[in-house]
């Protein structure tokens, strides 16, 4: 096992990171950028490093200062968290290449699901379903035509290189169908750096249902079951639960086992997230990503497995610390992603944290890296904390979460948490019905009566 880790992250994923590192006896060395030298992160750790300044391409992106920082500490791993460098396939090939272990899959797997298109195709060729889309990328307005004629309209135009919910086009019909494409292909090009776009169905209300998978390096494969992340914003996920109110114990072991026979025949390495849209009873792959996912602690709720504790033994070569048999879904867990922004405009709102208490009780779990006294900074995501709740059922779930999200008070910047006191007292959201269109529709109605 490895004696210290450098987690190349902030926020509340380093810290994370962090607990795990310590619960198995690891020491640990955070990085950090100028802006960030007060980050509990930075604090909770043994050894910190300055990389850069505030800037994140200068700083947690900076692949030379974060490896010099591993090896002057004598770091034997590096954990990468989420975002940043953590599906960079050249980082990991470099992390390797200096004798250190990238705490995650194999370069070529990361390089692989790293393109929409190639991913598609691998895990099509493992027998995964797919979105019913152009085969490959596509560049001509005959090549667009003739795939939309396939398809059938309204089709999506996505980038191959996308992420986050960035570079995607609508097009209803024919008409819009070029432009669609050349808007698409500039905003993949400025976003990403590579204008490759690709055509799906745009399916009409679908639920976002994915699979944890997770495969040592002795060719064990267990699934933890779902995450159903339907509630989003500009396809951004906002809310988390586990199970999913629509999949039962047969559809998730019927998925859970087409997923890792495929994970097997790829030959895949870690914790992986298998993400599907889910409509009329149907699973349709739309990507695969190869890390730690923001909603990670869900499934841990529910299944009661430390994800990163299993990631780093099996980085140390360790196998899996149990078998599918022996993976027990117990009750109901649900994720707030608490965000420094204004409920309403959803503008970001960093600042000064003047009053800062955390909920608690059984079955609560706060992952968050702020604290009074603190100034979240304004160069990063808005992400200021991930309020989960476990009960034995949904409907205890959901109290439980309307009582923390009671109790819980972060003062001085504006937060998400009075938009999830509203969400729980929807009727479809009480009743889990409701898909990823389900949002954008109801803050449209929310804005209009607030403009009459
Ligand atoms: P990203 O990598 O940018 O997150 P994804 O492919 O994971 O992109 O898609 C993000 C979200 O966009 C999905 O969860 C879903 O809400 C929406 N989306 C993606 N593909 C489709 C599709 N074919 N039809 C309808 N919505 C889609």
């Amino acid at each position: 096992m490895f004696d210290k880790i450098l987690i190349a992250n902030r926020g509340e994923i380093a810290l994370r990171v962090h607990r795990a590192c310590k619960e198995m006896g690891i020491s640990t060395v955070a990085v950090h950028s100028e802006a960030d030298a007060s980050a509990m992160h930075v604090r909770l750790a043994d050894e910190s490093v300055c990389i850069g300044p505030a800037s994140a391409a200068k700083s947690y992106l900076n692949i030379p200062s974060i490896i010099a920082a591993a090896e002057i500490t004598g770091a034997q791993a590096i954990h990468p968290g989420y975002g940043f460098l953590s599906e960079n396939a050249r980082f990991a090939d470099i992390v390797e290449a200096h004798g250190m272990t990238f705490i995650g899959p194999k370069a070529e797997h990361i390089r692989v699901m790293g393109d929409k298109i190639s991913a598609k195709q691998t895990v099509k060729d493992a027998g995964i379903p797919v979105v019913p889309g152009s085969d490959g990328a596509v560049v001509t307005e005959e090549e667009a035509m003739a795939a939309a004629a396939e398809i059938g309209f309204p089709v999506l135009i996505k980038a191959a290189a996308g992420g986050g919910g960035r570079g995607m086009k609508v097009a209803l019909d024919q008409a819009g169908l070029y432009e669609a494409v050349s808007t698409a292909r500039s905003e993949a090009k400025a976003a990403f750096g590579d204008d490759a776009v690709y055509m799906e169905r745009y399916l009409q209300k679908p639920r976002h249902i994915e699979i944890q998978v997770i495969a040592d390096s002795y060719g064990n494969v267990c699934h933890l079951g779902e995450r159903d992340c339907s509630l989003q914003r500009r396809h951004q996920k906002v809310l988390e639960e586990s199970p999913s109110p629509v999949i039962d114990a047969a559809a998730r072991a019927k998925i859970g086992k087409v997923c890792v026979d495929a994970i097997k025949a790829i030959g895949y390495l870690g914790v992986g997230t298998i993400e599907f849209l889910y409509e009329d009873g149907e699973f349709f792959f739309i990507e695969m990503n190869t890390r730690l996912q923001v909603e990670h602690p869900v499934t841990e709720a529910v299944t009661d497995i430390d994800l990163v504790r299993e990631q780093i033994r099996i980085a140390a070569g360790l196998p899996l610390s149990f078998t599918q048999d022996e993976i027990i879904f117990e009750g109901h867990a649900i994720e707030c992603r608490i965000n420094a922004e204004n409920p309403r405009t959803f503008t970001p709102s960093p600042g000064l944290i003047t009053d800062f208490h955390a909920p608690g009780g059984l079955g609560v779990r706060l992952d968050s890296a702020i604290y009074t006294g603190y100034t979240i900074p304004p160069y990063y995501d808005s992400l200021a904390g991930k309020l989960i709740v476990h009960g034995r059922d949904r409907t205890e779930c959901i109290a439980r979460l309307r009582r923390c999200l009671g109790e819980m008070v972060v003062g001085g910047i504006e937060t998400t948490i009075p938009l999830f006191q509203d969400l729980l007292n929807e009727p479809d959201i009480l009743a889990g019905d409701y898909n990823i269109h389900w949002l954008e529709k109801w803050i449209a109605a929310e804005h209009a009566k607030g403009a009459q």
